[in-house]
């Protein structure tokens, strides 16, 4: 790859080197533009892109009236729910798709608890590449829905999240699939990173003093983390934020971690939690985000469900955004992190809202293009007929 000059293992996982200088990002101020903006710092070689849907360059959202309920005239919202699939995860979708489509893959695979999914299934829809998809079965039916809808087959495994991972990831081994799995193809960092660019530039060039991001698998925010530190590293930035990760209480393996207390079985719950798009008992780069927080001065701040549905309700009413529960974290952590003195109310704090609920329609998913499954031979099977 022309613009890579290396790659170091940083706490598991793969961060992608570039010749960094302040040349890398074009000084111009564009109207609307998209994540391609930034492809000198990304793992794209010259030529057209060929990933035919705009992805990226959403709204910093000022939110007045959220400002005023909060005493915070610093405020901003990053409204990532404005992707096409209503998700951050477009972002590296996109990505793993234009070097699939570079490289004329015929298959993407993925696990996800949902969004990930989602956006695979259309992004591979657009791009004309089949997917195929590992969900546990405790994922939402929605989206579900919308997945066969785009044409994806889906497989559901009983065991969970972390068993789909492994099915997902041996499939790949074995057939030769993309492998689009969050932790396994260091292209869904460098994507997501792009938010960090686009923050930078839409506050004038200024990062924030704190940025706030929930997590789930951790791409989101070590992603924060490379995009701000590759503005330094460029010599356009000087500093980077603090960053605070936001989990679910029912769910909060790093928030534990980060406190070095160990988590009880009903914080290790991934069906109790409404935020399904965060609820991940084994983060595939958990030590990275504890890292990049540490780095950073930041935190990991832990939500009820109660907290997380107030914040839905807030960002409708006082934003006019539509967050679905995981979506809408950085809202509730906000208040946490106010109370325990992590984030001032003077300070420019920018809320990474992730992820819209979806709408299918009424209809249901089809039935020929799902599956239960434990066993690669049966995915193999199902996908003959
Ligand atoms: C996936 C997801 C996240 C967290 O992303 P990770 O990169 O896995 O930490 C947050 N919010 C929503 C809505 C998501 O779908």
């Amino acid at each position: 790859m022309d613009r890579v000059t290396g790659s170091v293992g940083l706490a598991g996982c793969e961060w992608l080197q570039y010749d960094y200088n302040p040349t890398l990002i074009a000084q111009d101020r564009p109207g609307s533009f998209t994540m391609w903006r930034y492809r000198e710092l990304l793992p794209v070689d010259d030529g057209p892109v060929r990933y035919p849907v705009p992805i990226g360059g959403t709204p910093l959202l000022p939110a007045p009236a959220l400002r005023q309920t909060m005493g915070m005239p610093h405020l901003w919202i990053k409204d990532e729910t404005r992707n096409p699939t209503a998700s951050n995860k477009d972002r590296a979708t996109a990505l793993v798709l234009e070097d699939g489509l570079r490289r004329r893959v015929d298959t993407i695979t993925t696990a996800s608890t949902g969004n990930a999914a989602v956006a695979t299934a259309f992004g591979a829809a657009a791009a004309g590449i089949r997917a195929v998809i590992f969900v546990s079965t405790d994922c939402q039916p929605d989206k579900l829905t919308l997945m066969t809808q785009a044409g994806a087959w889906v497989f559901l495994v009983r065991a969970g999240y972390a068993a789909a991972v492994d099915l997902s990831r041996a499939a790949a081994r074995t057939f030769g699939w993309l492998d689009r799995n969050t932790g396994a193809n260091p292209f869904t960092i460098e994507a997501k990173k792009t938010v960090a660019f686009e923050i930078w530039e839409q506050l004038e060039r200024r990062p924030p003093d704190v940025m706030i991001a929930p997590v789930g698998d951790g791409p989101t925010l070590v992603a924060l983390d490379k995009g701000f530190a590759e503005l330094v590293s460029c010599g356009l930035a000087t500093r980077r934020p603090r960053l605070i990760g936001v989990q679910a209480e029912h769910c909060q393996p790093l928030v534990r971690a980060w406190l070095g207390t160990p988590a009880g079985p009903a914080e290790l719950d991934p069906a109790a939690t409404v935020a399904d798009g965060i609820a991940v008992v084994r983060p595939a780069i958990g030590n990275a985000v504890l890292d990049a927080v540490r780095r950073g001065g930041g935190a990991m701040v832990a939500v009820s469900d109660n907290a997380l549905l107030g914040a839905v309700a807030t960002l409708a009413g006082r934003a006019g955004v539509g967050a679905e529960p995981a979506g809408a974290a950085a809202l509730a952590g906000l208040e946490v992190a106010v109370e325990h003195g992590l984030a001032d109310r003077a300070e420019t704090v920018a809320l990474l809202v992730t992820g819209r609920e979806v709408k299918t329609n009424r209809a249901t998913s089809r039935p020929d293009r799902t599956a239960i499954v434990e066993t690669l031979d049966q995915v193999e099977r199902a996908l003959e007929q």
